[in-house]
């Protein structure tokens, strides 16, 4: 089983936060499209023929794609891959774009589960980060989710907004849980070097949230998600029983992956592949039957393990000593095992049942610890 992941780069606008690749210019969507699907059919090989399990549509902002615009897409995945075990197909969507007709559109092509960045209930925080859409479009939108037979819905929050207050934070967790979704990803802001919002800090034109009052914040989000009977499954991530991203998932447990797209990253169990992170250069690198619209790099024995270290700790199961020792080798096991035990008696990391985890006051500091267990030359 595989995991298949399409990039669309466009967005109508640039929020003050973003640090991801994206474009605002959509004049060549109709090439993007078309080499896109090139690139479907040039790399039906690279997962081995593996049925795909989950798909996943992500940007970029893909709901601005129309129905027909969905379809010929399909038309190259069907073709190309073995879509009869598909279990979870996402569309990430911007709440201002979602109309019945295109949630129901999407749903007879077999999307079953929508990722919506609703960031905040509160319009003035929706202004400050640039989004492009209100609070009462998230509740539109839902309602036509809902009633386009979609029930499986997701949502992304930020925290940590400049000006935040814990109170309105936890009335955004409170109108989160009240929207009644299956699950919900919180990310405290961060102030990525050439966004808009860290050009405004630099010039003191907003002020960041301090470290203690980001983790009150964090720890408010755990409290009462799990209140509301949400399972904390990964160090951002809470769902419903059952309800956990099989997509997002598959990418922690080390399961094959394909990314096709400009910047889409791939991985096959020993290397890792990224396409160009231009829009333009993507289209013309595909247009002239180029093959070097990607890198790709070998991974070795650490630098897998590294991946595992990070990918495995941020899950609330953790990390699996016995695939570490078999999959990793004994010395990494001993190496792992020698930097956990300070953590471990610290009671920051928890060594139960087979598993090394992250305390509950261990998910506060999870960066350092991670990377005091990572390999270094
Ligand atoms: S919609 Fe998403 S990808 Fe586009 S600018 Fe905003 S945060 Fe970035």
């Amino acid at each position: 089983m595989a995991s298949l992941y399409i990039h669309i780069p466009f967005c109508e606008s640039r929020c003050a936060y973003c640090a991801f690749y994206s474009s605002t210019y959509r004049g060549n969507k109709a090439d993007y499209l078309s080499a896109l699907c090139r690139e479907l059919e040039l790399r039906r090989n690279y997962l081995s023929g593996a049925p795909i399990r989950t798909l996943y549509f992500g940007g970029g902002t893909p709901s601005l794609l129309s129905v027909e615009e969905f379809s010929l897409l399909m038309e190259s995945l069907r073709r190309y891959y073995d879509l009869s075990s598909l279990e979870e197909f996402t569309v990430e969507v911007n709440p201002d774009d979602v109309t019945h007709d295109f949630v129901a559109g999407i749903a007879a092509l077999g999307v079953n589960r929508i990722s919506m960045g609703v960031q905040s209930f509160h319009d003035e925080d929706l202004r400050l980060m640039g989004r492009r859409h209100s609070v009462a479009q998230v509740y539109s939108a839902v309602e036509a989710i809902r009633g386009a037979g979609i029930e499986n819905v997701s949502i992304d929050l930020i925290y940590g907004l400049p000006g935040q207050t814990k109170e309105a934070w936890r009335e955004n967790l409170a109108k989160a849980v009240a929207l009644d979704v299956q699950h919900l990803s919180a990310y405290s802001l961060t102030y990525e070097e050439g966004s808009k919002l860290s050009r405004l800090a630099k010039r003191g034109k907003v002020h960041p949230v301090g470290e203690e009052d980001c983790a009150d914040m964090f720890a408010l989000l755990r409290a009462e998600l799990a209140q509301a009977g949400f399972y904390q499954y990964e160090i951002s991530n809470f769902a419903k029983p059952g309800m956990e991203s099989k997509h997002n998932s598959s990418y922690w447990d080390g399961t094959p992956y394909l990314g096709v797209g400009a910047s889409a990253h791939s991985y096959d169990g020993t290397s890792r592949q990224w396409n160009i992170a231009n829009t333009r250069l993507y289209i013309a690198k595909l247009q002239q039957g180029a093959d070097d619209y990607y890198e790709v790099e070998q991974l070795d024995l650490e630098t897998r393990y590294n991946d595992f270290v990070l990918t495995s700790l941020r899950t609330r199961k953790g990390m699996d000593l016995a695939l570490l020792e078999e999959g990793y080798t004994r010395r990494l096991y001993d190496y792992c095992l020698k930097n956990a035990s300070k953590y471990i008696s610290e009671g920051l990391l928890i060594r139960e049942d087979g598993f090394l985890r992250l305390s509950e006051s261990g998910l506060f500091v999870s960066d350092g610890v991670m990377s005091d267990l990572m390999w270094v030359e």
